[in-house]
This record gives structure tokens, C-alpha cells and sequence, in this order.
């Protein structure tokens, strides 16, 4: 659901009171036989409300987590969010989370604006160790004008490596995938590693 009022009515067709009664009733049914994950649109902005105050997050995010889900994501659904403002909002959504006892928390960005890189990395910096991403940077949507995938795997990954956090994610094996995606989906994706390499892949140098 959306934690605005006008996405939710557009995207949903509910009221956001109509869309928890609906995932509370799906989440009681469930009864913690397995674990839910919540996903919250618009959380850094809303392309027809404009700002989202993060008190709005945060009380979406408590009323979720004391239903019990496992997690919660925060998605910067139109590609709004900035990195200072990715501070403020993860690290008080972290500390709420942690004392609402709630492990998981998920960050998904766009690179609508060509800020999702940064935007990854400063959630990282305050302790954000989950992310959504898409290989290639694939998605978007048809209908919106300017909508992008979510932020490159491949791109994120590496540059998390290279400053110093473990992924866990074999970047060569990644890679390979990266570079076959064009020859499936018929075009360029909006990867930028799978073009240029990784920085050990020297080049010679011009014969003089
Ligand atoms: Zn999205």
C-alpha cells in the first residue's frame, strides 16, 4: 500500500484505512505460519501530493510491525528521494523498527533522477542492510512518463564491495548474468558495469 492518501486512491482504488483492514485480514489468516513482508509506496515523496512527511512512514511502519510482519519496505516508488533526506528518514525508521522489534527493513529505490546509487549508499552508511534492486536496472512502467527500474543490482553491488561492505554476491557471476540481458530483452540496459568492467580490467596502453 501507499503511505499516500492520493497514490494509494489512484494506484488501489482504496482508502489507505481500506487497504491495512485488507492486509491486516491477509496478515491474521497467515497467523505467522510464514513470514510477511510489507511494502510502503511513496515513502520520499508522492508524484501527485508532492512531500510525504516521514511522521506519515513512521506510523505506517508502527502500525505494520505491531501486527508482527517480519519487515517492512520503504520504496522511493517515482524516484523522489535525496540522500540527506535518506539519512534522516532511514535512521529513525531503523531505530523505530529495532524498538518496535522488527528485524527487517528494506530499501527500494529508483534512479528516476539519477540519485538512486547515492541514495543506496547513504541508507548503508546508517545501517540499512537490505536492498531491492533489479539486474540491468530493468522495470519502469509504460504509463508513467520518465519512470526508471529500480536501482542497477549489479552497479549497487559492486560499488558497495568496493567501499567495503560485504554482499555476500559474487560480482563476476552477476556480471556474466548483467551482460547476457541485452540479447534477451532486445536493448541496451541502464547498467553502467556491464559496459565499462570492473576497475582490474586494465587496458593496454596506446603504442606511442
Ligand atoms: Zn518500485
Amino acid at each position: 500500500m501507499s503511505v499516500s492518501h492520493s497514490h494509494n486512491q489512484s494506484n488501489l482504488r482504496m482508502t489507505r484505512e481500506q487497504s491495512f483492514a485488507s492486509l491486516s485480514s491477509v496478515i491474521e489468516w497467515i497467523d505467522q505460519r510464514i513470514p510477511v513482508n510489507i511494502s510502503l509506496s511513496a515513502c520520499f515523496g508522492c508524484p501527485i501530493e508532492g512531500v510525504i512527511e516521514a511522521n506519515e512512514v513512521f506510523t505506517w511502519l508502527t502500525r505494520f510491525a505491531r501486527l508482527g510482519v517480519r519487515g517492512v519496505t520503504l520504496c522511493d516508488t517515482t524516484g523522489m528521494a535525496h540522500p540527506e533526506q535518506v539519512r534522516s528518514v532511514c535512521s529513525d525508521a531503523l531505530e523505530l523498527a529495532n524498538r518496535l522489534n522488527m528485524p527487517q527493513l528494506t530499501l527500494h529505490f529508483h534512479n528516476t533522477r539519477g540519485m538512486g546509487l547515492a541514495n543506496v549508499l547513504t541508507a548503508a552508511q546508517v545501517g540499512v542492510n537490505r536492498f531491492d534492486g533489479s539486474l540491468g536496472g530493468l522495470g519502469g512502467c509504460p504509463y508513467a512518463p520518465g519512470a526508471s527500474g529500480n536501482v542497477c543490482t549489479e552497479d549497487s553491488v559492486y560499488m558497495l564491495s568496493l567501499s567495503g561492505y560485504d554482499t555476500g554476491i559474487d560480482i563476476a557471476a552477476l556480471l556474466a548474468a548483467a551482460r547476457g540481458l541485452p540479447a534477451i530483452v532486445g536493448h541496451a540496459t541502464e547498467g553502467q558495469l556491464y559496459k565499462a568492467g570492473t576497475n582490474d580490467q586494465l587496458h593496454p596502453a596506446p603504442i606511442q
